[in-house]
């Protein structure tokens, strides 16, 4: 059976190795570079990543299963560390849990009291499912500050600002929310039966049943007891990494592990049923027996026209929304380096991610420097210059290494409205990638996606199988 995965990303290169190591044939089409966004570059002596990482839930999370399931190499990963926010020049603690917001001094006092007990409140009287993170906090007149808090969390978990951030999303983010509360409903609004689908291997499908008929915000009441003591416990950053070598070292890890796959640098331009499939790219047309589709699923109108079952979705699929990104990375001396600890920072005007990877790994940089990261959302180079001035007095300008990224994080934002592709467009074609599951962020999103896919497409491969044996 001869599988096309479209797109060398980490769902690509992920979908690939497990297809492969299950007894695939597997061509991968890849437009520009292996490894996607999942990629470093090294320029001058310095190795950037593509925007500035943390890979969550390494303990317990899909990307994890799926390398020590069927990877050669694993990446080794060091300890995230904290996260902060920086403040007139002082670094405090992201307040999580309900002694963190208690005694941050980020927020003025009467807006922690607010804060938590609204927080407390929506849990034991649940909320609804397209709720925003602003409906809620603009009726408990916030200071300035707090507000801006909000908006940038808000940034930094969906790619979108408060108004459009849905407070599931801040909830499941900060870890008091299980995601698969939450996930039953995502897939029915995206017009797929979670009944049918694979949530019923993961999830016990009578309480798929009653979560769908008690409704978002009965499910959300009912779990207030459990809600409210992760909140009071907190805690929930324990299984963040970052790999040795740069987030390269992943998409390395993958690579190396490969054995038969074939990786075409061809642009896929079609991709039409007949009785295989044929991929049609500008050089060559290939057929095949399935497709793996792991390029943005909004350009599949496009590239994948007489396919009813896209067709069906076209007018979701072409509405997908996504966030632009900005990343200038700077190196400067080490014993300059005002990000010299282990973890990362958040700034609040305007919003901005800020690391320094080379407190993981010092071969990321040349002897002596440090290589910072700082990520923004929708901003020009000049006001992301101008803000690393304002919170480091530094003038990237002058720094011994500048570099410049303009990227898109994920297929699809986790914003109010959003339509996440199910992975099971039909028996065989799978689509894979951060807009094929809503679950938590960007390299672990894409890889929960793929499990997903692979779970549906083996299922059926094993049901044939079945069928085989019992006809002869
Ligand atoms: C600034 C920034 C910060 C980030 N921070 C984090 C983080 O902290 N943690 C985290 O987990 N993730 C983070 N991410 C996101 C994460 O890197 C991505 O979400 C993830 O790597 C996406 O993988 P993917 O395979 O789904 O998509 P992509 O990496 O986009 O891969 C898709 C591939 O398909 C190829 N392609 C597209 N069209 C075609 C075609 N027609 N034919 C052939 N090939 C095609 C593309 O060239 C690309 O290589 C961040 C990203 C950025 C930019």
């Amino acid at each position: 059976m001869r599988v096309g995965v479209v797109g060398g990303g980490i769902s690509g290169l992920l979908s690939a190795l497990s297809l492969e190591r299950e007894g695939y044939e597997v061509v991968l089409f890849e437009k520009d570079k292996i490894g996607g966004l999942c990629r470093s570059e090294k320029i001058d002596g310095y190795q950037v990543d593509i925007g500035v990482h943390a890979i969550t839930m390494l303990n317990n999370g899909p990307l994890t299963r799926l390398l020590k399931k069927y990877s050669k190499y694993l990446p080794n990963f060091r300890p995230y560390g904290g996260y902060y926010v920086r403040l007139n020049n002082e670094l405090h603690k992201i307040p999580v849990s309900l002694q963190d917001w208690l005694t941050t001094p980020i927020i003025p006092h009467k807006d922690k009291i607010l804060i938590t007990t609204k927080i407390m409140d929506l849990m034991s009287t649940g909320f609804e499912k397209d709720v925003s993170v602003y409906d809620v906090v603009k009726t408990l007149g916030l200071s300035d500050i707090s507000l801006k808090f909000f908006d940038t969390i808000s940034y930094f978990l969906s790619g979108e600002n408060m108004e459009n951030t849905p407070l599931w999303r801040l909830f499941t983010g900060a870890g008091y929310i299980p995601e698969d509360d939450i996930l039953p409903f995502i897939y029915k609004d995206s017009k797929i039966n979670p009944m049918k689908s694979i949530l019923t291997k993961k999830i016990n499908p009578e309480r798929i049943k009653s979560i769908l008929s008690k409704g978002f915000l009965k499910t959300i009441k009912d779990g207030s007891k459990n809600y409210i003591s992760k909140f009071v416990s907190g805690g929930r950053y324990s299984t963040q990494g970052y790999p040795l070598g740069g987030i390269q070292s992943i998409t390395n890890c993958i690579l190396n592990s490969l054995e038969n796959t074939e990786i075409k640098y061809e642009e896929v331009i079609s991709i039409e049923k007949e009785k295989s499939y044929v991929i049609g790219t500008n050089e060559d047309s290939y057929n095949v027996d399935m497709v793996v589709f792991s390029a943005p699923s909004r350009t599949l109108p496009d590239i994948a026209k007489n396919i009813d079952e896209i067709k069906k979705l076209e007018k979701h699929l072409r509405n997908i929304k996504f966030t632009n990104s900005l990343t200038v990375w700077f190196g400067i001396d080490e014993e300059k380096n005002p990000l010299n600890y282990v973890g990362s920072e958040i700034w609040i005007d305007p919003p901005a991610w800020a690391k320094c990877i080379t407190n993981y790994d010092k071969s990321l940089a040349p002897k002596g420097k440090a290589l910072i990261g700082v990520s923004f959302v929708n901003k020009t180079e000049k006001e992301a210059y101008e803000a690393i001035e304002k919170y480091l007095n530094i003038d990237v300008d002058k720094a011994d290494f500048l570099h410049i990224q303009k990227a898109v994080p994920e297929q699809a934002s986790c914003c109010i409205g959003q339509f996440f592709v199910y992975p099971k467009i039909n028996d065989s074609f799978y689509v894979v990638g951060t807009d094929a599951d809503p679950r938590s962020m960007g390299i672990t999103r894409a890889a929960y996606s793929v499990e997903v896919m692979l779970s549906e497409l083996l299922n059926i491969a094993n049901c044939q199988r079945f069928n085989l044996k019992r006809h002869l």
